[in-house]
């Protein structure tokens, strides 16, 4: 679900709306002054990994880089996809579920692994092996309806990360139960965004702006060398108007929201963050997060566990670990940072308070 191509259509709109204002949650909001004598910076967008990302170079006038760079998401997309069987490694994973080990590639085994690893540290909120779920809800797709709460109950009982074994030396992964099923949904994007800015800064790029919808990632910082200057989405507004500015140098920002991916039915929303103890929507007071840390993997995911902890958990959650910041933003429209952020995070927004 998370990897579906939306029709071109759609994929046309995005691409126009992208070129006129921005189509997704986290964006830079001032144009980053230009390189004194080569002016504008090069850019290339395509639909990746369900979403559209977006490549800016700002001092390298080389636009193989960028291409080089977009053949890497490629890559990574064919291997962790659940939309193409002939490619994907998951899908591989998923279907010898219960029966033996398959191969994956490093690509897939680094991504398992941090998966695991966010899996046990959320203490199972957030959970690798969500995908039963995921594919029960249908959320982003027209199929997408309240699933029947013994069908739910059943398959939640099915979500376990502890059941799922890679080995590293032989390069396999494994699932214990047949009907498991691994969904790298949630972080897949991060591992790409890190592995694009790889490919950037051996190519010599020492400025430059990634943007994989919710994921944006910074190399250097503008070429003033001063602070890229990051729009935080407002969650009620969620196209293109931002609450607040995160000035940042070689970080990343990762932001999940509620409003990011839902439905409505009988007047109740239903979004695409699913808590693993009860099959239903995250249901807590945060309305969105966004994390600020250099991997983007890691701000992937700590979003993700972050949305489904709540505030005063994830608060904690987050202020735990090193070098990890996070803005929280609760249904009330109020704005909760950790305490790394006072000099870097400002709200813009007078609807939104900022809590100290
Ligand atoms: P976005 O896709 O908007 O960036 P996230 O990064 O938070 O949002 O990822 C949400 C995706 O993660 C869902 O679409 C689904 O594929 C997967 N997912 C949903 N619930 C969980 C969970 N509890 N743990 C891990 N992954 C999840
Ligand atoms: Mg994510």
């Amino acid at each position: 679900m998370f990897f579906k191509r939306k029709n071109l259509l759609v994929l046309i709109l995005c691409m126009l709306t992208l070129i006129f204002t921005s189509c997704v949650k986290t964006a830079p909001v001032t144009p980053p002054a230009a390189e004194p004598t080569k002016g504008q910076p090069i850019s290339k967008s395509d639909f990746l990994l369900g979403t559209i990302v977006e490549i800016s170079i700002y001092d390298k006038q080389d636009e193989a880089i960028i291409d080089k760079a977009l053949d890497r998401i490629r890559e990574i997309e064919n291997k962790m996809t659940i939309n193409n069987a002939e490619t994907s490694e998951i899908i591989a994973l998923n279907e010898a579920a219960g029966t033996k080990e398959v191969k994956v590639s490093a690509d897939t085994l680094d991504v398992l692994e941090r998966g695991m690893y966010y899996s046990e540290l959320s203490k199972g909120r957030f959970d690798i092996t969500v995908g039963p779920i995921v594919k029960l809800w249908n959320i982003g797709t027209d199929l997408a309806a309240v699933p029947d709460p013994k069908v739910l109950e059943e398959k939640v009982k099915l979500i376990d990360y502890r059941k799922l074994h890679v080995d590293r030396n032989n390069l396999t992964a494994k699932l214990d139960d047949p009907d498991m099923q691994v969904d790298l949904g949630a972080i897949a994007k991060g591992y790409a965004a890190d592995e694009v800015a790889e490919i950037l800064k051996q190519n010599g790029v020492q400025h430059a702006i990634i943007n994989l919808g919710g994921n944006v990632l910074t190399i250097g910082g503008n070429m003033q060398d001063s602070p890229w200057k990051i729009g935080i989405q407002d969650p009620f507004n969620p196209r293109g108007d931002f609450l607040g500015i995160a000035s940042i140098k070689d970080k990343t920002v990762v932001t999940s929201g509620t409003y990011e991916r839902y439905f409505e039915q009988d007047g109740k929303r239903y979004h695409h963050i699913l808590d693993p103890r009860t099959g239903y929507p995250a249901d807590n007071e945060v309305a969105s997060v966004s994390i600020i840390t250099d991997k983007s993997m890691d701000g992937d995911g700590n979003s993700t566990s972050v949305l489904l902890l709540g505030l005063e958990e994830g608060m904690k959650f987050i202020e735990g670990q090193k070098n990890i910041e996070a803005i929280f933003i609760t249904y009330d429209k109020k704005v909760y940072i950790t305490s790394g952020l006072q000099a870097t995070f400002m709200v813009t927004n007078p609807d939104f308070t900022l809590m100290n």
